[in-house]
């Protein structure tokens, strides 16, 4: 697989921490599709944002204006089954690591359709939530280092 990372406007200090974690991620995940790793530094809505495509482009942006704490939720109206008022974070390293691994989550179930499937059945969970429980795993794992 093939990792394009590519960053506009956010934080310069975390630009090499960043494309780092995504590698971390792939390698987490066993992703072998090929990515396009967008990561940038204004948005005016919620202050952050996510996206993710079957074809593997991820699209993380985070405001340098963002306030912390904040306690994850996810706008209802964006869909069922996010993990909302559990995760408090706490800077914008931690917020990239939720949206990242989030996002890049989404690229697991696509290139592992059988087993996600079979996953968010038996767990009768959507497919938010399961990459919701990754980020938080993630997230926790990275603050007890
Ligand atoms: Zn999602």
């Amino acid at each position: 697989m093939k990792l394009e990372f590519h960053c506009d406007g956010f934080q310069p200090v975390l630009v090499g921490w960043a494309e780092q974690t995504v590698r971390w991620f792939v390698a987490d995940l066993g992703l072998k599709n090929n990515l396009i790793f967008e990561l940038l530094g204004r948005e005016d809505g919620t202050g952050h944002d996510g996206t993710a495509t079957e074809g593997g482009l991820v699209e993380v942006v985070i405001d340098g204006a963002h306030a912390y704490p904040y306690l994850w939720a996810v706008n209802p109206k964006c869909g069922t089954g996010y993990v909302n008022n559990v995760t408090l974070i706490e800077n914008a390293e931690e917020l990239f690591i939720y949206l990242a691994a989030h996002e890049l989550r989404h690229l697991w179930q696509w290139e592992n359709k059988r087993a996600a499937s079979t996953l968010l059945r038996l767990m009768k969970m959507t497919d938010e939530t399961d990459a919701d429980l990754y980020a938080i795993r993630v997230l926790s794992a990275f603050k007890s280092q």
